[in-house]
């Protein structure tokens, strides 16, 4: 049996077909600049006839990756019309990205008559907050009305990482442990997790909230929306300001540059300041967060950096701890620098209270993992 993972995205479709024996990974592609859906969907499923020389009725299950799973969904869920009306009624929520989800949810029905599919939430991991982490200061009742609370994303990657803290640290429970990880890619967010659990995150209502990310502001005072809003400073739309504020602000609003840490490191380099600028506010806000959850976790025992930036960037990691030595953050310089393109290891020095670690994050896996357990 083979068991094909889905990941939909707005602008990309992200596939991956495992044996579900012996979990290993037989391809992984990524279909780009996705203008017609069904198209690039048709050309997925016939790479994956392909690479399956038996054709598609090798694949025993499909995981698909779905952004919000509103407050319903505390774990992966095979799916059935009903989830997919549940799913469908929550899509205001995240409108950038269950549409595509159900998408390809619906294709994968029509070719796969039969085969049971699973949705892999990236909310559900984030379940676990409590009350006073998820909710925000509004009238009760206007936020239970709309459900309007911290849901948090990325929690796939988050999930995944923290497992495998555990494993590297060789621990059987994660019992006394207290995990902050940190997902730095085009979107960023930080997770504090105790004892395997998911205690807060920077993400909230939506993706917006949190750290500096490419294109997405991160934390801003509300009132600057009803400032943008106002006739005074140009009556800009709701729509416009959803626009101006997850693809024109970040890094790249900023710099007026690039979303991207890599040309902003080389524009530094050259003496940019707007460059400089824009690497110093995300690096600042990423400490913030990491200084915070240190603090409602009671002291972290460890500290996880994935997804491109986390990944590749020793100098974004070390700027993000600059200063937190006496927390107990303290990196190994050597190890650091080597420390990249896909390497997992542990980066901190001996003497580092908090052991601090990089793990290539690996999404596809863990919904394969998770969609095993319900169709295996
Ligand atoms: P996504 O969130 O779309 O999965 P990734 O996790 O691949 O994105 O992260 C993409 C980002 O990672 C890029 O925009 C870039 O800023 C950053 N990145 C990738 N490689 C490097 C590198 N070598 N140094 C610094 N940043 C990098």
């Amino acid at each position: 049996m083979h068991i094909l993972v889905l990941n939909c995205g707005s602008s990309s479709i992200k596939y991956s077909v495992f044996r579900a024996e012996g979990g290993i990974l037989l391809h992984h592609g990524l279909a780009e600049r996705v203008r017609d859906y069904t198209v690039s969907l048709e050309r997925v499923f016939s790479a994956v006839r392909d690479v399956l020389h038996r054709g598609l009725d090798a694949i025993g299950g499909v995981g698909h990756r779905v952004v919000h799973g509103g407050n319903q969904f505390s774990r992966p869920r095979i799916l059935d019309g009903k989830v997919i009306e549940a799913l469908k009624a929550n899509s205001w929520m995240a409108p950038l990205h269950n549409p595509h989800n159900i998408r390809g949810i619906e294709f994968s029905a029509l070719k796969l008559q039969g085969v049971p599919q699973v949705a892999v939430f990236d909310t559900a991991f984030h379940s676990s907050m409590p009350p006073h982490a998820f909710t925000y200061a509004i009238p009760w009742e206007l936020a239970e009305k709309y459900r309007i609370r911290r849901y948090g994303f990325h929690g796939i990657s988050h999930q995944y990482v923290a497992a495998r803290t555990l494993k590297i640290m060789g621990k059987n429970s994660p019992a006394g442990l207290s995990i902050i990880t940190c997902h730095l890619g085009n979107g960023c967010s930080v997770a504090a997790v105790k004892g395997g659990k998911c205690i807060d995150t920077s993400m909230g209502f939506t993706p917006l909230e949190g750290l500096v990310m490419g294109t997405r502001c991160g934390d801003l005072d509300p009132a600057i929306i009803t400032e943008l809003m106002s006739v005074e400073s140009g009556g800009m739309t709701d729509d416009q300001v959803n626009d101006l504020l997850n693809r024109k602000s970040g890094l790249l609003g900023i710099s007026g540059l690039s979303p991207d840490v890599r040309d902003l490191l080389a524009l530094r380099e050259k003496g940019n300041d707007r460059a400089f600028l824009a690497l110093r506010v995300f690096t600042y806000r990423l400490q913030k967060y990491i200084g915070a959850y240190h603090a409602v976790l009671g002291e972290a025992t460890s500290l996880v950096f994935t997804a491109g930036i986390g990944e590749n960037s020793p100098r974004i990691r070390s700027e993000a701890l600059e200063g937190l030595e006496g927390l107990g953050f303290i990196l190994d310089p050597e190890a650091n620098e080597l420390m990249v393109g896909g390497k997992e290891g542990e980066i901190s020095a001996g003497n580092s209270r908090v052991r601090i670690f990089v793990i290539p994050t690996d999404e596809d896996r863990l919904i394969f993992e998770e969609t095993m357990s319900l169709v295996g």
